[in-house]
Order: structure tokens, then C-alpha cells, then sequence
């Protein structure tokens, strides 16, 4: 029996290479796709893919009247239908941003398994998807690489002592500390190693994605933000790693190309080819010390790591702080300066469900506003 696959954010990068995958895999069916505005790429998926639900955020009649024998749902709310109509086993999601928790938690009440790249999901929902998941039965498989690295490494095997995850080092790596402030969206946007969305690209820079990913694998693995080890590697051939305390290290290595989580996501327990075979010979694999002054959005979210408003305050005022830069309201350097007096202007609070998360993002966003109203 095929397994009926919905992906969610599909004209986003990881969703448009889930597609792409997922199309060659025997024994995936794909069933739904949903995007948020990108129309024009979506009628395309859709003439390729032909799956019987889709959702777009908003209603478009000449996609309703082009692909007849798809049914349409439109909003948010349209998504979530799309979700119960379609009754997918596996949903991958690859929205972006905190937006991404409401479908995760759709997802599980449907699916079978869910392969999470939004890594908001977990960031702004603390331990309650996981919760959900496990009271429900429902396989949770992370995308993000380091965290697919983790899951690999960890499956079956004894508690380390330690785990690590790496960081490219973002495009501004070997840019001096003067001059990061005022990198242009040009600059920042041209990443060293991975072609990802632009929110992403940006937070590889401020390191503030890697501050996200060590909140994600607090609660995914279930260690404390000071057994979780941070090492630039530069090429990103080496994506995680795991330390015993007899010293014994374990690594998890390879071409860094986001369509090997996704496939492994869609294929656990079971491993396809999904890009031509490449030569290791020589390929240098180094972690190096991360420079923590040149990185103090990392600093920042290990130390709120374990406080969930403080969490969501975080990822809300780097989404509204990275949509000032790109609107070219604000310097780079502002990124920071925002998560950082909206985090501390966010008290400490562990919301449990999800309108309490809502609430408290939607006032953190205010307050990350305020703040570049007030300083841009
Ligand atoms: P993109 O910005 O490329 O794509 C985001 C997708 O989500 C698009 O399809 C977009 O629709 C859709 N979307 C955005 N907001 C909403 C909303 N409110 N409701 C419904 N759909 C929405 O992001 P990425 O693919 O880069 O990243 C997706 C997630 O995966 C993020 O959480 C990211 O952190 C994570 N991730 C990404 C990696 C990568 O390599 N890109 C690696 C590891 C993790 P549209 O474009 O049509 O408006
Ligand atoms: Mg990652």
C-alpha cells in the first residue's frame, strides 16, 4: 500500500525539493500540497503533480477553474481542512515560522508521522508537540539536517554524554566584526554552502538559526542547553555528533543537500538514493571553536533555552527584525538589537497550550515592532 503524503509549504525550498523527491519514491503517493502567496509556482506544482486536495492561503479562482479534478481549500483554516480531507499517513512540513505549530498540531490528529523541517514548531511549542505525538502515536522525524544527524546517531543507541550540532558559519563568517553590522541583504544572502528560503539564509548569518536548532534539540533529544555543543563546520559535511564519556565520538557526515533528510524523513527506517554517489576522498572534515562574540544571538537562546515565552519572543522578534532588513528598514546589526529587548522585555512564562503560544506570540511581535519603530 502507498503511503498518502501531504506536504505543506510545497513552493517553499524544502517543500519544492520534498515534491521532487516524493514524485520518485514507489511507494509515496502524493495526496496535498499547500502554499502560502506564490500562485504562479503552485499552478505549476500542481500541473505536475496533480494530487486531489490542495490549499493556498488565498482563494484563487483560476486555479479552482484550471485543475478541476483537485479540490481547492483556501486560508489557514482551508490548510487544516485540506489536512483532514486528504487523510494523509505521513505530512511533511515545510512552512515557515511560528505559523508552522498551528499545522503541526492539525498534522498529528490526521497523519501517521509527521517529518517536521519548521523547527518553530517545536521552538515556540516547547515539549507540546511532543506531547501530542507520543499520546497519539504519531512518528515525529525531524528535516533539519543536524537533527536528522542526531536522530540517526541516537537511534538505539546508549545516552552520550554530549551532543553537538554544526553551523556553516553563515556568509558572513570571515567578515570582520566591524563590518557585520551593515552587511547589505546581497551579502547576507549569499550563503557559503546551503541554497535555502531567505529567512533561514539570513538567520545562518546572525547564527540566530542555530540558536533555534539548539532550543529544537533540547526538546527532540531531551538534553540541557550546556550538553549541546556548537562547532562551525565549514563545508557542513559534518552535521552532528554525539560524545561518550569514554571519549569515544561519533559522528554524522555527508553532502551537505537538504534532499537526504527529506528522503531519509520519508523512507525511515529504510534509505534510498536520492543524489548521484560522491567521491570523500580528501574532503576535509574540521569542526572548529565558534567565535561567541561574533555570535551573540547563540549566546542569547542558550541562555532562555527551557523558557517557552521567552522562546517564542525570540523566533517572533527575528521574524519581524528579519522582514525590517529585508524591506531595507534596518542594518543587519538590528536583528540582534530587537530579539534582544524583546526577549527581555517578555516575561518568563511557560505557556501549555496552544492559544496561551498564540497570545504570547502575537504580543511579542508587537513589542519587536515597537522596537524597530522606535530605534529605525
Ligand atoms: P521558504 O520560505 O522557502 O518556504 C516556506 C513555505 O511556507 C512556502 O511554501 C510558503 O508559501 C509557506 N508559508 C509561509 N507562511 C505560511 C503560512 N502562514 N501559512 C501557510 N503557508 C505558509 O522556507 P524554507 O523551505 O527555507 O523553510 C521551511 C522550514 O524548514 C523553516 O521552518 C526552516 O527553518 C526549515 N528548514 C529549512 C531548511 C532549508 O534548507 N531551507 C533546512 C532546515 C530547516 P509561499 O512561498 O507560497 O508564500
Ligand atoms: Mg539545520
Amino acid at each position: 500500500m502507498k503511503k498518502r503524503l501531504a506536504i505543506l509549504g510545497s513552493t517553499g525550498s524544502i517543500g519544492s525539493q520534498t515534491l521532487q523527491i516524493a514524485n520518485r519514491i514507489e511507494n509515496i503517493e502524493i495526496v496535498a500540497i499547500s502554499c502560502g502567496h506564490n500562485l504562479s509556482l503552485f499552478s505549476k506544482q500542481l500541473s505536475e503533480f496533480h494530487p486531489p486536495f490542495a490549499a493556498s492561503l488565498k482563494k484563487s479562482d483560476s486555479l479552482t477553474d484550471s485543475f478541476p479534478a483537485t479540490l481547492f481549500f483556501h486560508g489557514e483554516e482551508g490548510i487544516e481542512r485540506m489536512l483532514e480531507e486528504s487523510k494523509p499517513d505521513y505530512v511533511l512540513l515545510a512552512v515557515s515560522g511560528a505559523a508552522g505549530l498551528r499545522f503541526s498540531l492539525k498534522a498529528i490528529e490526521v497523519c501517521h508521522r509527521l517529518c517536521l523541517a519548521n523547527k518553530e514548531s517545536i521552538v515556540c511549542g516547547g515539549d507540546l508537540l511532543l506531547k501530542e505525538c507520543a499520546r497519539k502515536g504519531v512518528e515525529l522525524i525531524p528535516v533539519d539536517s543536524e537533527h536528522s544527524g542526531l536522530f540517526q546517531l541516537l537511534d538505539g543507541s546508549r545516552r552520550p554524554k554530549r551532543i553537538i550540532i554544526t553551523a556553516s558559519g553563515g556568509a558572513l563568517r570571515d567578515w570582520p566584526l566591524e563590518r557585520i553590522q551593515d552587511a547589505t541583504i546581497r551579502d547576507v544572502l549569499r550563503h557559503p554552502v546551503w541554497s535555502m528560503g531567505n529567512r533561514i539564509t539570513i538567520d545562518s548569518a546572525s547564527m540566530v538559526n542555530k540558536g533555534l536548532e539548539v532550543i529544537e534539540a533540547k526538546y527532540l533529544f531531551e538534553f540541557e542547553t550546556n550538553e549541546i555543543d556548537t562547532y562551525i563546520c565549514r563545508n557542513s559535511f559534518i552535521h552532528a555528533g554525539i560524545l561518550y564519556s569514554d571519549g569515544v565520538l561519533k559522528l554524522h557526515t555527508g553532502i551537505p543537500d537538504m534532499r537526504i533528510p527529506i528522503a531519509y524523513s520519508l523512507t525511515y527506517p529504510e534509505r534510498i538514493q536520492t543524489i548521484p554517489e560522491q567521491s570523500i576522498v580528501d574532503v576535509p572534515m574540521i569542526l572548529e571553536e565558534l567565535p561567541k562574540e561574533r555570535f551573540p544571538a547563540l549566546t542569547l537562546a542558550r541562555e532562555i533555552c527551557g523558557v517557552v515565552s521567552k522562546q517564542i519572543a525570540y523566533n517572533a522578534a527575528d521574524e519581524v527584525a528579519v522582514e525590517a532588513f529585508m524591506n531595507g528598514r534596518m542594518p543587519f546589526g538590528g536583528i540582534y538589537n530587537i530579539i534582544e529587548k524583546t526577549v527581555e522585555r517578555t516575561a518568563d512564562q511557560n505557556p501549555v497550550d496552544y492559544s496561551q503560544i498564540i497570545e504570547t506570540d502575537s504580543v511579542a511581535r508587537k513589542l519587536a515592532q515597537e522596537e524597530v519603530d522606535r530605534c529605525y
